[in-house]
């Protein structure tokens, strides 16, 4: 559960934080978040970037131009086409919005009053987030907002998710508005930030919510120095587990069972003869029983990951359908202990066959789309995974596939074929979120930020070898036969 004091987590070696790391800083309102987020991107020599500044901004500008906070298409008006620059200064950032500075205007308790509503609105979140990730992608950054964790950087090297008393809050926010020489009445303080809280957890799109992964820091009853030194070890754990993960890859290959040697072997061969590249492998090491959670496009799936693994054995969640003995693949699938899974209910069976095989220390691959989905965006992330985590906490390693599209591989040519590996997904804080939603709708949430790792490492591909007309042209065949294959399978 949350972490109240620093001697709870060790001093970790801040060089082992790489330099383009991005740690996200999540909370509700008068958590300390600015600061501490400032506070960490000093000690780690990062850039500092406050994502509220922007929705107040936004706001600040609406309210001036007498735009209803509640009137998405003007707010979309306003925003698209503004310059919004966030300047590093010490102390507060300086807030340029179409090049004038709005620093202070930003934190008026008018602007304070109204950004919550502004922000509830998808297609000014979508522009946002667009925005913040160009500005976070290529590292270095200490990024704080409310989504930051869960929906803006699914792939940061360190979450914290700060949280405090309601009374600790009011009283940082009170001491806040003081320290401008604004008087603002305590109570009813008290009751607008529980109004905003309410407001930003409660929102559809991209709710405050506690990411899976993410360190919760409760810092009600610590000081300043305390509080920065807790989430400073926090920002340096998941890089002290990687550091210690056994990087020989040559041993983990030779370990292997001969039968499994020799088909990777085979598949890394033949799919690296259809021009496959791999990304992240060698910046990403992995733990044993570790469940990596593959976006499905086509059957060379299995064979385009397990190629690209070589860290022990990884064994396939399966369709029941695809073991029949008459087909080559479904003896293959057997002889390689692939696990058949029935796809309508929830087969038990399957699933502790799995969790056994993660205790054991082997991997395992699973598809938790369900089905393949039609290129160009990962489809939903169905209950399974998230059941799989809760019931094993077993890491997980998100892969994003493109290319192998259909039953045809290697369209070198028409399409890159790439295997991208993101980090490892830790589930720091999965007991947190239990102890706020129910079951269900935390595996929601591990499968919508597995989906988030994929959206992540798609935005890579494509930014590195951007769509292809075969790819768009493909992507629009499949769409409209995979949704009524989904439609027939599932009922949705
Ligand atoms: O962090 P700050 O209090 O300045 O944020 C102001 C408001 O901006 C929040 O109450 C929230 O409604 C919105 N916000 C958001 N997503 C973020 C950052 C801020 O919705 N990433």
């Amino acid at each position: 559960m949350a972490y109240r004091h620093p001697d709870e987590l060790p001093t970790g070696d801040p060089a082992l934080l790489p330099p383009d790391a991005v740690i996200a800083v999540d909370g509700p309102a008068g958590s300390g978040k600015s600061s501490t987020a400032r506070a960490l991107a000093e000690r780690f020599e990062l850039l500092y970037i406050d994502t509220g500044a922007m929705y107040r901004a936004l706001t600040h500008a609406a309210l001036s131009s007498g735009i209803n906070p509640g009137d998405e298409a003007a707010l979309v008006a306003l925003l698209a086409p503004a310059s919004l620059e966030l300047l590093p200064s010490r102390g507060e950032t300086t807030v340029l919005w179409c090049g004038n500075d709005v620093s202070r205007a930003i934190r008026t308790p008018q602007v304070e009053a109204a950004v919550s509503q502004v922000s509830t609105h998808a297609e000014v979140r979508r522009l946002m987030v667009q925005r913040q990730q160009t500005m976070g992608r290529r590292g270095g950054v200490v990024m704080e907002g409310r989504d930051i964790g869960s929906v803006v950087f699914p792939l940061a090297t360190a979450k914290i998710h700060l949280s405090a008393s309601p009374e600790a809050r009011a009283d940082r926010r009170w001491r806040q508005f003081r320290d401008r020489g604004v008087e603002v009445d305590r109570d009813g303080l008290v009751r607008e930030l529980a109004d905003r809280d309410r407001q930003d957890s409660e929102r559809a799109v991209s709710p405050l919510q506690i990411s899976p992964d993410a360190f919760v820091i409760d810092c009600s009853d610590l000081d300043f120095a305390q509080q920065i030194e807790l989430c400073a070890r926090a920002c340096l754990v998941n890089p002290a587990l990687d550091a210690a993960l056994d990087l020989d890859i040559k041993r983990a290959r030779r370990e292997l069972p001969p039968r499994y040697r020799l088909v990777y072997g085979i598949f890394d061969t033949v799919t690296r003869f259809f021009g496959m590249t791999e990304y992240g492998s060698g910046g990403h090491p992995i733990p044993r029983g570790c469940i990596v959670s593959v976006n499905h496009i086509s059957l060379w799936d299995p064979a385009l990951v397990a190629g690209t693994f070589r860290r022990g054995p990884i064994h396939t969640l399966a369709k029941a359908e695809l073991f029949h003995p008459a087909w080559l693949g479904g003896r293959l699938f057997r002889w390689m202990d692939a696990i058949p899974i029935r796809r309508k209910g929830y087969d038990r069976n399957a699933f502790r066959e799995a969790a056994a095989r993660l205790a054991e220390g082997e991997h395992l691959m699973i598809f938790p789309e369900g089905t393949r989905q039609a290129i160009g965006e990962p489809g939903q992330v169905r209950s399974g995974l998230g059941i799989l985590v809760q019931e094993t906490r077993a890491p997980v390693v998100p892969i994003f596939l493109r290319g192998a599209y259909g039953k045809r591989i290697g369209g070198s040519v028409e399409s890159p074929l790439e295997v991208w590996r993101g980090p490892l997904l830790r589930w720091h804080g999965l007991d947190d979120l239990l102890g706020t939603v129910d079951r269900r709708v935390a595996s929601d949430r591990i499968g919508l930020l597995c989906r988030s790792a994929w959206c992540e490492l798609q935005a890579r591909s494509f930014q590195m070898n951007p769509v292809t007309e075969f790819e768009k042209a493909l992507g629009d065949k499949q769409l409209r036969q995979f949704s009524a294959r989904q439609a027939k399978l599932f009922g949705t």
